[in-house]
């Protein structure tokens, strides 16, 4: 291919994205969305950069989508409210990923929140996800190659944690490694039947909310070189 077909072929696939991406902030929205914050920042980040070449022109609908490894990029409508969830009580600083993923999530939260740490326990995903962050000159985030079960007990306390693949039980760890006040968003639940949920460490104990079901990959034990 020339290099003027290719130039011609980028600017046509910006193109279409601009419109599917404003279609798809339009989707979120309606299907109950309302933190502007969160749908802003989802307008303005090339989730297409976080999946394969072969999938780009994919990467605006909103479902998850294969990124390697058994894995897939979360949904974005999933992006959002669990984003929301996580904000809906005002800002938070120390944010905590289990499952980094693509680094399609983390990238989101990095844009709302002042920093994050995220866990992963598969290095090829990981490697990557860094260097798409560090391509969006996104400097706020830490990530750490490990069990997402074990939490990152040495940077604790954080004011919310995010988990992004299902848990038959909400880890201990991660309930332990929570602020006063701070909320975890973890799918739980075994096989098909898996439900969302948002737990907060009040000042006694942790007060628990289902938010409805949910279709995620289960979080698996250790990590993987
Ligand atoms: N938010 C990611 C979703 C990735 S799918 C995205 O949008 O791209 C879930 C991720 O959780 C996978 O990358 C998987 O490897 C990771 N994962 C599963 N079990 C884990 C564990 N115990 N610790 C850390 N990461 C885990």
């Amino acid at each position: 291919m020339g290099r003027e077909q290719d130039d011609m072929l980028r600017r046509g696939i910006g193109m279409t994205s601009q419109r599917t991406r404003e279609r798809l902030i339009q989707r979120l929205y309606e299907e109950g969305i309302s933190n502007a914050k969160v749908l802003e920042v989802i307008r303005r980040t090339p989730r297409h950069l976080f999946v394969d070449e072969a999938l780009a022109h994919r990467a605006y609908e909103d479902t998850a989508l294969p990124i390697g490894n058994n894995q897939t990029i979360s949904q974005p409508y999933m992006v959002a409210r669990m984003s929301e969830l996580l904000l809906e009580a005002g800002p938070l600083d120390k944010v905590m990923e289990i499952g980094t993923g693509s680094g399609y999530q983390t990238a989101v939260l990095s844009q709302l929140v002042e920093r994050v740490f995220s866990v992963e326990r598969i290095k090829v995903l990981q490697d990557r996800a860094k260097e798409r962050l560090v391509e969006l000159n996104l400097r706020n985030v830490v990530f750490r190659w490990g069990d997402g079960w074990e939490g990152w007990p040495a940077l604790a306390p954080y004011n919310g944690i995010i988990v992004t693949a299902v848990a038959t039980d909400v880890p201990q760890a991660l309930l332990d490694q929570l602020a006063p006040g701070g909320r975890l968003v973890i799918p739980v639940g075994a096989g098909e039947v898996q439900q969302l949920m948002l737990i907060i460490r009040e000042e006694q104990g942790f007060s628990r909310r289902v938010l409805g079901n949910v279709r995620f990959v289960p979080l698996l034990n250790g990590p993987l070189a």
